[in-house]
């Protein structure tokens, strides 16, 4: 059952859509001055607030929580069921095959690494891939084979032209095309149907990173025909510390355990060790249950809040916000698919002219409440590639972060969506932007040398401490390290 459902304003609905409250949705956070005002968390490609009927789960779980699988007591057999529950659960969000595992990993991050530990291709194959990847579906493979990368397609006919064109060089074999399922940077949504068509007609495994997709869209693995599916809870309103990694039994049953370990055995002699069948043997150690029951729940609350009417919601709301940013002054929109008709999930980024992405970020939180993210999201190649900065000067910006120089990297800001956002979040940013674009941010920032970040010289914000940990000082946090 979906608890606490709430209408919100939506962008030229019919009818309101009956959504789940997110935890902090009535958050309230203190301006640069020390005032208080309801936040407007624009960051949701980053990571989610909780669903509420996600944190249901969790206290409902959290008496009996126990060690699953091999525990007497009721309490591991409540945990057990709920563990298993969950798997059923991702099973079912992800439209998976019947001979398909689900193995609970931390994250998307973690789910790709493991596949890219468990395929093995062919001596000489190649994957394939693409320069609008995110980190995480592009390093992990780099450890499997030589990775193809093809630049970033002007549209996505061009993307299924150079797709093909590649998967046909009889000089580098294609094992494995790994794309995503969305971007985090721009928000297109890829025609993975056709992209996993292509790639197996000519005999190759596709992966398909999800991070993005799977809170923003109805995922079909059968109808998409994909084989190996990575996502996170903690983009999906689940953030507990579990993700998951979907494929096929006949790779992951096989494939060399990455943690050698209890659980993942089914017999251990001094001089011997029978590994257990997937998904065992890929989650050796004690599994984290509280964090899959979460992803578990919440894969079922969006599914039964329907995906196809949160998307639909989500598409009337990002047209909203892309009409509002069209035309202002000194914004550049980034995108790479720019037709009426290309699909995006709610993700909008952009460069302001004549000012730096940490001082818009800055003071958009610092003046109006809002959260947005800035800098490079994790996707340094697509970045620079959208804003033209060349190989050349990549490596330079490469050689300065080596010496510790975070000043100016160029990067961008990004807006993104999620089911707590409403027309009039949107509305508010807007103001905040204009306010901050058109007569310039109200305070002084200072740059912070570690991060690049900018930092209001007049601080007044405290940050709540939390209850049994120590309070850490701003000096003790080293914020942004990193996470360009
Ligand atoms: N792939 C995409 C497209 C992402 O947006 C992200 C996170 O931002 C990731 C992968 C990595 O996800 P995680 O940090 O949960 O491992």
């Amino acid at each position: 059952m979906i608890a606490g459902p709430t209408a919100r304003r939506d962008a030229g609905a019919d009818s309101p859509l009956r959504l789940p409250r997110l935890v902090g949705s009535d958050l309230r956070v203190p301006l640069a001055n020390g005032e208080l005002r309801p936040y407007v968390n624009l960051d949701n490609a980053a990571s989610t607030q909780a669903m509420q009927p996600v944190v249901d789960t969790v206290i409902a779980l959290l008496p009996s929580y126990s060690s699953v699988h091999r525990g007497a007591g009721v309490p591991s057999q409540v945990s057990t069921r709920a563990y298993e529950a969950a798997r059923h659960a991702i099973h079912s969000f992800v439209g998976a095959r019947a001979t398909d595992h689900v193995i609970f990993v931390r994250n998307t991050t973690e789910a790709l690494n493991l596949a890219a530990h468990c395929i093995t291709l062919r001596p000489g194959q190649i994957v394939l891939s693409t320069a609008v990847e995110h980190h995480a579906n592009m390093l992990p493979w780099r450890r499997l084979a030589k990775v193809r990368v093809l630049d970033p397609a002007p549209s996505p006919e061009a993307l299924l032209f150079d797709v093909k064109r590649a998967l046909e060089d009889p000089l580098q074999p294609v094992g494995l095309l790994a794309v995503t399922g969305a971007s985090n940077v721009t928000g297109e949504v890829y025609p993975v149907e056709q992209l996993s068509r292509l790639a197996h007609e000519h005999g190759a495994l596709v992966a398909v990173d999800a991070a993005q997709l799977a809170p923003h869209r109805r995922i079909d693995m059968v109808e998409l025909g994909v084989d190996f599916l990575a996502l996170s809870g903690h983009k999906m309103y689940a953030p507990f510390g579990a993700g998951a990694l979907i494929g096929p039994s006949a790779v992951l049953d096989r494939a060399e355990p990455l943690l050698a370990g209890g659980g993942a055995v089914t017999y251990v002699t001094l001089d011997d060790v029978e590994w257990a069948p997937a998904p065992d043997r890929l989650e050796a150690g004690s599994p984290n249950v509280v964090g899959a029951a979460a992803l578990g729940a919440a894969a079922q609350v969006l599914q039964a809040t329907g995906m196809d009417a949160l998307a639909a919601r989500e598409r009337r709301l990002h047209r909203y916000l892309e009409g509002q940013l069209r035309g202002m002054p000194r914004i550049q929109r980034l995108v790479l698919w720019d037709g009426e008709d290309a699909d995006r999930v709610g993700v909008c980024t952009f460069t302001v002219l004549g000012m730096h992405h940490a001082l818009v970020a800055a003071a958009l939180s610092a003046e109006h409440a809002i959260g947005v993210r800035h800098g490079c999201f994790c996707a340094h190649p697509y970045i620079a590639h959208l804003l033209g900065v060349s190989i050349s000067d990549a490596h330079t910006i490469r050689d300065r972060l080596r010496r510790g120089e975070h000043r100016d990297i160029p990067g961008a800001v990004r807006v993104s969506l999620g089911l707590g956002n409403d027309v009039a979040d949107i509305d508010r940013f807007i103001t905040g932007l204009r306010s901050v674009v058109e007569a310039g941010p109200r305070l002084q920032y200072r740059e912070d040398p570690a991060s690049g970040d900018r930092i209001p010289v007049d601080d007044q914000r405290s940050m709540p401490s939390l209850p049994n940990l120590p309070s850490l000082t701003d000096s003790g946090i080293g914020a942004g390290c990193g996470q360009f």
